[in-house]
């Protein structure tokens, strides 16, 4: 009887497995491909100075319009894409596509990307993102790169002199995700961050727990001591908002200030808001 329940569950379990690894050989390959056909776009997220309202940048967040799974989220390509080792060249994709964009912005808004640990690993990814800035004449200054602290367990050396060469050239770096990790505090000290982002975990929570309020009261103090400003995520409600602005003059997004629109929406609204450059500043010169 064990022998038949044994046989059953093996049963049971085998075909579920080769589904599974059916789907993800299907789900690589749907990457490989959709990187060919220029399926990955970038989204934008608002950044708002909370002190006076006003919009001071976006966050690139990465997006797959698949033909057979849809609207894909980061959470569930980024991961396969390291495993494959497709991350540097998706990556290098979405930012190229993003500088182009921001370049038609008013030049006072910022861009933030995010940078997958294992690309922080290639001591040539410094030399090819500064060319990219070159290329798309984008002040280095404008730009600003989210780290999170899984960068930082790993070849450390590696990753500071990396970061130092960025930082040279004018480039912000910031430590997503803060207050997560097993280390946060820690890695403060490791890299010379520009920025704390305080995860949205609790920022959201933050009209129904108390402790919430303490975490941020304590990293905004941190910020204060440490001369690093803040940008708290995930801002869903003009309550938390008001809790927010109690605790210091910070930076934040989230949904109160809507959902991460594609590019051309972004354009039409900037354009609404007088803060486009002119199409003629853009447009390649006249041969006269
Ligand atoms: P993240 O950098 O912490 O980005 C914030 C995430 O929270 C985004 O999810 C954003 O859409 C979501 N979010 C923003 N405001 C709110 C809010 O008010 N409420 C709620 N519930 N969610 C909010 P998304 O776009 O799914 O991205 C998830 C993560 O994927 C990002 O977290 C980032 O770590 C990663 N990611 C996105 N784009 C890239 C990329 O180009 N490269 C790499 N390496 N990672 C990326
Ligand atoms: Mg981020
Ligand atoms: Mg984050
Ligand atoms: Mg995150």
């Amino acid at each position: 009887q064990a022998k038949r329940r044994g046989r059953n569950r093996f049963a049971w379990f085998e075909p579920n497995m080769e589904t599974e690894l059916h789907f993800r050989s299907e789900l690589e390959q749907g990457i490989r491909e959709g990187l060919q056909r220029g399926e990955f776009v970038p989204y934008y997220e608002k950044q708002i100075d909370l002190e006076t309202g006003e919009l001071t940048g976006f966050e690139m967040l990465a997006r797959w319009i698949s033909p057979q799974y849809g609207l894909v989220s980061p959470e569930v390509f980024i991961p396969v894409a390291e495993e494959i080792g497709l991350i540097a060249e998706l990556s290098e994709a979405l930012i190229a596509l993003a500088l182009e964009d921001a370049r038609t912005w008013d030049p006072r808004l910022t861009l933030s990307v995010n940078i997958s640990p294992l690309q922080l690993r290639d001591p040539w990814f410094a030399q090819r993102l500064l060319k990219m800035l070159v290329a798309a004449n984008f002040l280095p200054a404008r730009l600003e790169i989210e780290i999170t602290e899984t960068c930082l367990h790993e070849n450390i050396a590696v990753v500071r002199t990396l970061i130092t060469s960025l930082k040279n050239q004018g480039i912000c770096i910031s430590l997503d995700d803060f207050g997560t990790g097993y280390s946060s505090l820690a890695q403060l000290r490791t890299l010379p961050f520009d920025r704390i982002k305080i995860d949205r975990s609790f920022v959201s929570s933050l009209g129904q727990s108390a402790d919430s309020a303490s975490i941020i009261e304590a990293i905004s103090s941190l910020g204060r001591g440490m001369a690093l400003p803040i940008t708290a995520e995930g801002i869903e409600t003009a309550d938390v908002l008001a809790a927010l602005r109690r605790f210091g003059q910070f930076k934040g997004q989230g949904y109160l200030y809507g959902q991460p629109a594609s590019a051309e929406d972004v354009k039409r609204e900037l354009a609404a808001l007088g803060l486009l450059t002119s199409t003629a500043e853009n447009a390649p010169a006249p041969d006269a």
